[in-house]
């Protein structure tokens, strides 16, 4: 399975937030990016999250789709 994570790097306190790509949840928060790999490699998708989240973006695919149309 592809699995794929971005960071996000906050400014306020340092910390970096991973992001799961495929259910968009918040998988890690640490203060070094170098600490996210392990934690990453952990997470496992929520069924339901991911079911939801492939729905809103057909849903947002089909209003894209009619509105330039
Ligand atoms: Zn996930």
């Amino acid at each position: 399975m592809d699995r794929a994570f971005t960071h996000r790097f906050n400014t306020g306190d340092g910390t970096v937030d991973s992001i799961c790509h495929r259910c968009f949840h918040t998988v890690a928060i640490a203060s070094r990016e170098s600490d996210l790999q392990t934690l990453e490699q952990k997470h496992v998708c929520d069924p339901e999250d991911k079911l939801r989240f492939e729905l809103i973006a057909e849903a947002a695919k089909l209003h894209y789709l009619e509105q330039a149309s």
